[in-house]
């Protein structure tokens, strides 16, 4: 029992349910990043405190919400585990949310560990076979998983089966354990790095979009009732339309707008006093903050508007290569600002456009 509890902790799993500390932090700046749709350290309880807990409060993303609605109502009524879910998406979109959602809605357990926290066999052994009838095991960052680990959880998703070895030498041999039935709920921000065999084990595939700003502001009022602070549609709004299109960002921007309404204000945050906060931030009409005006003038200055190279731009931005696929680029392909091309990144007419930058005239082929 001693060992096992060892090995879960070394696992990186909270049983409580609560955030581990295995997700990787991408470079310091990101995770200072105000407008960084990546966790930052101080998220943690805030994020906890304001995470819808039922499907129902769960704004937004109407077509996963229905797929996933039926298969929790159809599981239910079999007395069945619910099939294994793979979400996927850009980073603070709701995926750990969801998880602990299906987990409420299904009234079984919880637990939580991720691709990066797992680093041996033994890990992922101990886990699998505590696992109690139909509970949710949930796997953030599941593209990070070793290679090995992967191949072990083959069986243990498809047949709730584990082969694990007994001794060792000459004498070892392979024992087959049986798990009990289970819901594998895995997370991923690159859903393309995952082998097709991982991905054809999951049979509900949920893929999370950004938000509108509507549903943002809905996001910011849910969020500002929870925390008890007075502000108005327009206050919201403007919060929400700085956002990145990210309930994370805007949780985070209220918790700081909300500060200079207290200190600065009435403590009540209508437009004005959320235009003044969120302009003393920097972070524009677009929510850019300086680092993603810098990755457009790099692109525009220094390559000539592109295309150049993801490695390249990393270099030049001191910035590393994933954390610019994962966190910074997504958003800004979305709203146009970027194009990302077989040869390389590209800043758009809307780039040169926002930063005050004549386009040259070759340029207009892209
Ligand atoms: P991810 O796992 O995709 O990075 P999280 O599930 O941790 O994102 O979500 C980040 C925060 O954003 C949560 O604490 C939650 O408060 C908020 N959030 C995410 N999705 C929603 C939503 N649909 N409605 C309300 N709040 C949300």
């Amino acid at each position: 029992m001693l060992r096992v509890w060892f090995r879960l902790t070394i696992a990186g799993v909270d049983i409580s349910g609560h955030k581990t500390k295995g997700k990787v932090n991408h470079a310091s700046a990101e995770a200072e990043r105000l407008v960084s749709a990546g966790r930052a350290e101080d998220d943690d309880a805030f994020e906890l405190k304001l995470r819808p807990t039922r499907l129902a409060e769960f704004i937004g993303q109407e077509k996963a919400k229905e797929q996933l609605a039926i298969a929790l109502e159809a599981a239910k009524s079999r007395g069945e585990a619910l099939d294994h879910v793979l979400l996927f998406g850009p980073p603070g979109l709701g995926k750990t949310t969801l998880a602990t959602i299906i987990a409420n809605e299904l009234g079984v357990g919880f637990q939580q560990t991720s691709g990066p926290a797992l680093q041996i066999q033994g890990d992922l052994t101990a886990i699998l076979t505590n696992l109690r009838e139909r509970q949710v095991l949930f796997l953030d960052e599941i593209h990070r998983l070793q290679h090995v680990l992967e191949e072990k959880l083959y069986t243990a998703l498809e047949d709730y089966k584990l082969d694990i070895m007994i001794g060792t030498g000459p004498s070892a041999r392979t024992h087959v354990m049986e798990i009990k039935p289970f819901t594998f709920v895995g997370a991923t921000t690159r859903p393309g790095m995952l082998s097709s065999p991982l991905r054809g084990r999951f049979g509900i595939l949920l893929r999370l979009e950004f938000y509108t700003d509507d549903e943002l502001r809905f996001v910011v009022e849910r969020s500002a009732e929870v925390l008890g602070v007075p502000i108005d549609r327009d206050g919201a709004a403007e919060i929400a339309m700085r956002s990145r299109g990210t309930p994370r960002i805007a949780n985070r921007l209220l918790r700081r707008v909300r500060d200079y309404a207290q200190v600065r204000a009435n403590g009540v945050i209508d437009r004005p006093t959320a235009e003044a906060a969120l302009a003393m931030l920097e972070v524009d009409a677009h929510g850019f903050d300086e680092l993603d005006r810098r990755l457009l003038r790099t692109i525009i200055e220094k390559y000539d508007g592109g295309p150049v190279g993801l490695n390249t731009l990393a270099a030049a931005l001191a910035e590393e290569q994933d954390a610019l696929e994962e966190v910074y680029e997504p958003f800004l392909i979305q709203i146009g600002f970027l194009d990302r091309t077989p040869r390389g990144r590209v800043a758009t007419r809307l780039a040169y456009e926002h930063l005050g930058i004549e386009m040259p005239r070759k340029m207009g082929l892209f």
